[in-house]
């Protein structure tokens, strides 16, 4: 078992870390008070991450992508959690796996676009009756003589405002769900209000409506039924990857500054950091952490390997999630005042954080896929000798 990383890896690592620290973190502050990035700034971050080869990373290098495997994906995932979630979009795109199964024309119409970043695609599930349900969903496309009629709505729809086409699941049956890739501008199509949030501030979550959007024999991804099915699996890895990996990610760069402070403070003429209560917070962080990492990272290795890693993701989703929020929720209280004050971001990152044990499927919904397969293949779902 080689736990050690290559040059290559270590390299990827070095680059991105100095492009967030030199291009990205000075714009955070900025983009925090406005609540949105202006078009000239996102523009000029997407053009210099893909001069350096940083845009659509995980998607293959035949493509124009990136072609890193998991692992090395979820090594830069990791470094995106220094940043904010919309800056980290503009610079480095963020292409939903689900595209690479685009076939015939929907490849030069979707795919390659989404990895040159000449279009920017966002992907639609959660409608107000339907969140952890997703299959619940009242959406609906039904066949027509010019190919399908979509109808119905969705919302908290991440980049919306940024986004050229929508990859939105939609009922083509009783029980049947497939997935549909919807262009900006077609008919009937209107995007609603930016649903303001607690964190996450410049990226926009908006409502779609469709009202009777006729879309074309080449708007259906995967065949019919199917897409959905397809659409929830590629969406394992960008569970493992933005929420896991960067989950990590913000732990550690939180965990960094709390353990600066607590090393600078003093009160009563000691360091805050030389009382043991304070040492507790750092030591479970740092314990904390260290465990999410790796199991992102076996979770990672295990996809690379072709192995099934549902459960294992499943298991990174809560952990890390759930671990960022109890390292934030330190943070603030080593901070003491000053981590509840605007004036330094640990209250950013503390709103910021609450939203992993919620998106991509709720801790609930994770715990009870880990609890059904521990009840069906008991230990040998968690240890590895059997
Ligand atoms: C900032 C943000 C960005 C988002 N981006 C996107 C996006 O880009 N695209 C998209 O499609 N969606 C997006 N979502 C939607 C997100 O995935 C859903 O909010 C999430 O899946 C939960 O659904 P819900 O909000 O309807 O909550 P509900 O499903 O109503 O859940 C409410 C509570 O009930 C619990 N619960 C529900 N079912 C069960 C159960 N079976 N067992 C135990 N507990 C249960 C939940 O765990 C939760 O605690 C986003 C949401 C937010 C807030």
């Amino acid at each position: 078992m080689d736990f050690s990383l290559n040059d290559e890896q270590k390299m990827i690592i070095e680059t991105v870390r100095r492009f967030i620290g030199e291009e990205l973190a000075p714009l955070e502050d900025a983009l925090e008070q406005a609540g949105t990035l202006d078009d000239v700034t996102a523009r000029a971050i997407h053009c210099k991450a893909k001069a350096l080869g940083l845009y659509a990373m995980n998607m293959p290098e035949a493509l124009g992508g990136g072609g890193l495997s998991n692992l090395d994906r979820i090594l830069c995932e990791e470094q995106f959690g220094h940043t904010s979630d919309m800056l980290i979009r503009r610079a480095f795109g963020n292409v939903y796996e689900p595209l690479l199964h685009c076939q015939g024309s929907q490849v030069e119409r979707w795919l390659k676009p989404s990895i040159a970043g000449t279009r920017t695609g966002a992907i639609c599930i959660t409608e107000p009756g339907a969140g952890s349900d997703a299959a619940g969903i009242k959406t609906n496309a039904r066949k027509n003589d010019k190919g399908w009629l979509l109808n119905g709505s969705k919302h908290f729809i991440s980049d919306g405002e940024w986004s050229d086409f929508f990859l939105v699941s939609a009922k083509t049956g009783e029980k049947e769900i497939s997935m549909f890739m919807v262009d900006k501008g077609l008919a009937g199509f209107t995007l609603g209000k930016d649903q303001k949030m607690m964190g996450l501030r410049g990226t926009p979550h908006l409502e779609l409506f469709f009202d009777n959007v006729q879309l074309d024999e080449a708007a259906l991804l995967g065949a019919q039924g199917q897409g959905f099915k397809l659409a929830m699996g590629a969406l394992n890895v960008v569970r493992l990857a933005q929420v896991g990996a960067r989950s990590v990610g913000k732990a550690t760069h939180v965990c960094e500054l709390m353990m600066d402070w607590a090393a600078e403070r003093k009160q009563f003429d000691t360091r805050i950091g030389d009382f043991q209560m304070v040492q507790q917070m750092l030591a479970d962080s740092v314990i904390e952490i260290s465990a999410a990492r790796w199991m992102v990272y076996q979770a990672a290795w295990m996809l690379d390997q072709g192995l099934e890693a549902r459960e294992q993701i499943a298991m990174v989703k809560v952990h890390a999630a759930e671990t960022l929020g109890r390292v934030v929720d330190r943070a603030v209280q080593v901070f003491g005042g000053m981590g509840f004050c605007k004036e330094l971001p640990i209250e950013r990152y503390y709103r910021d954080a609450r939203i992993y044990r919620i998106f991509d499927g709720t801790s609930e919904i994770h715990r009870g896929v880990i609890a059904k397969s521990a009840l069906k293949k008991g230990a040998a779902l968690f240890d590895i000798h059997r």
